[in-house]
């Protein structure tokens, strides 16, 4: 399950709506809990690398991740996830989407962004033990 505070959800639904009709992208920084309950407090816009296509592409920078990562350390938050959205397209994971996911354990959030307005926010979970096996899983969102 994946616990948002209000203001992580309102903000990266809002990044979605920025950037249409492109996907945005961004991290979830938060706690690891016990039993897979993973709560966000703050999210990192990140800047999607992929010009060529990147209305249905996203890419993170290796160092601006390993910034992030770095700065969450020092506020006592881990990455627990990532989020981006799909211009006019369902809130629901593409193959592209399933291959490039690699936390395995982490939050892949998905905002559907329909004619510039944020629609549904989906959350699924990648599971399995490594890249063989790896899937993602419909997961609970909870705004508290
Ligand atoms: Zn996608």
């Amino acid at each position: 399950m994946l616990k948002l505070s209000q203001s992580a959800y309102t903000s990266l639904r809002l990044h979605g709506e920025e950037t249409y009709p492109h996907e945005c992208c961004g991290i979830l920084l938060g706690q690891m809990g016990d039993e897979g309950v993973r709560s966000v407090t703050s999210i990192a816009r990140a800047g999607n690398t992929r010009t060529d296509s990147a209305h249905n592409r996203y890419n993170i920078d290796p160092s601006e991740l390993v910034r992030i990562q770095r700065e969450g350390r020092n506020r006592g938050e881990d990455i627990v996830g990532f989020y981006h959205s799909h211009p006019d397209h369902p809130a629901q994971w593409s193959q592209t989407d399933h291959n490039e996911a690699h936390w395995i354990g982490c939050s892949y959030v998905i905002t559907s962004i329909e004619k510039g307005k944020a629609v549904l926010t989906n959350s699924f979970e990648l599971s399995g033990s490594d890249e063989s096996d790896k899937h993602l899983v419909d997961e609970q969102v909870d705004v508290a």
